[in-house]
């Protein structure tokens, strides 16, 4: 049988959190891999999973697992989902040695 966690307490903070992930996202954004414009450059397409999952969760800090992986072009793109809770992150990657 599971029972399941109450949560009603956390939703009072549940706009501010909301609006600190938000910031957080958008300073992501402008590091590298955070958009395709600001692509992480890797060696070769054997480390971007660890890249990847050396990322942490912008909502609750929680590991990072690869969801589904897109190739654009000479561009991939990451799409990560947190372990603990469940938000999805993109990671832009271009890979400067071509395999
Ligand atoms: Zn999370």
């Amino acid at each position: 049988m599971f029972k399941k966690r109450p949560r009603t307490e956390r939703r009072a903070n549940d706009r501010e959190v909301a609006k600190l992930i938000e910031s957080r996202e958008k300073l992501a954004a402008l590091e590298p891999g955070g958009h395709p414009s600001r692509p992480l450059e890797v060696p070769t397409a054997s480390v971007i999973e660890v890249r990847a999952t050396s990322l942490r969760c912008l909502a609750c800090d929680g590991e990072l697992r690869v969801h589904e992986h897109r190739a654009k072009h000479d561009l991939r793109e990451v799409e990560l989902a947190c372990k603990t809770c469940g938000r999805k992150r993109t990671l832009y990657v271009r890979v400067s040695l071509p395999s």
